[in-house]
């Protein structure tokens, strides 16, 4: 059987995540319209007949790291970079201009010595391309493919290239962790980033970046549900007003839009009981 492990590289919102989201066909990475919701390297275990792939979804490879906090995110994408991969998959949006960033993620694309496949997405977009301006990517790369993460378009001949430079394994070369569970991702990591992700969207910039979520338990109940007791932390209470809402109404709004997502994803009845909380120090205690 096939098994390894492939790295996804590209500047944030060039549809990674809704890449490994089609493919596996459950909600394992976390896709969003604004950038930087990534916030860890996500694992996802893609599986069928031929074998097994890891994708690992870097977290957003940033311009500049102006805080500590960036600072440590940047370093862990390049620890998920150095983790050793069998293929690179460098996904670029051709809607958009190639910039500086774009250029970082280039750069660092080209330090890892291993097989590299170029893949530009939303090929579904024709209207707004830049394509020319990636047009030198084409000679770099022997191997292109265009595709439509979000329709699933070109992704099988993409798959069936990615299964060539996976290695073949026998049965007792196959690492543990990797049999069971299908999503090969800490399920409190899962869980903070997907409620995290409803923070994202249902709030400005300024509060998610200044907040986490963390999951203080998870226990199966004996009417089939699934409860979790989750708390947002921010930095300081006028956020955690504005994440409570008036009336409460902001919370059970993410809670429910979270709630929904998560009895999804594992396909159970889900009781969330999520509160906000006020920490100015999350950032040295839970990062
Ligand atoms: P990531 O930051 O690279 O993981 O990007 P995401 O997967 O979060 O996607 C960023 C945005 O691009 C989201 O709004 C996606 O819905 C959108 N997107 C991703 N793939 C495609 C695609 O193939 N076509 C179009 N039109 N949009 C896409
Ligand atoms: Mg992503």
């Amino acid at each position: 059987m096939k098994i390894g492990k492939v790295l996804l590289m590209g500047r944030p919102n060039v549809g990674k995540s809704t890449f490994v989201n089609n493919l596996i066909g459950q909600k394992v990475a976390i896709t969003s319209p604004k950038p930087q919701t990534t916030r860890f390297a996500i694992k996802a275990l893609y599986e069928d007949e031929r074998g097994k792939i890891i994708f690992v979804d870097t977290p957003g490879i940033f311009g500049k790291a102006e805080d500590a906090l960036s600072k440590r995110i940047n370093e862990r994408t390049l620890a998920a970079i150095h983790e050793d991969v069998d293929l690179v998959v460098y996904m670029i949006d051709h809607t958009r201009k190639r910039d500086f960033e774009e250029a970082r993620v280039l750069g660092l694309v080209r330090k890892i010595e291993k097989p590299k496949i170029l893949v530009i997405n939303k090929v579904d977009l024709q209207e707004k391309s830049f394509l020319p301006q990636y047009k030198f990517l084409e000679d770099e790369f022997t191997m292109v493919y265009q595709i439509s993460a979000i329709n699933r378009m070109h992704m099988g001949p993409l798959l069936d290239k990615i299964f060539e430079f996976i290695p073949e394994k026998t049965t007792d070369e196959i690492p543990k962790d990797l049999v069971y569970p299908i999503i090969n991702l800490d399920s409190h990591t899962f869980l903070s980033e997907l409620i995290r992700e409803k923070v994202f969207l249902m709030m400005g910039e300024e509060i998610p970046y200044r907040s986490t979520v963390v999951i203080d338990q998870v226990a199966e109940r004996e009417n089939k549900t699934t409860y979790i007791k989750a708390r947002i932390l921010t930095t300081e209470d006028r956020y955690k007003k504005m994440i409570i809402g008036t009336g409460g109404r902001k919370i059970k709004e993410i809670g429910s839009y979270a709630r929904k997502e998560i009895a999804l994803a594992i396909n159970k009845k889900v009781y969330l009981d999520l509160t906000v909380d006020t920490d100015p120090h999350w950032q040295e205690t839970y990062y």
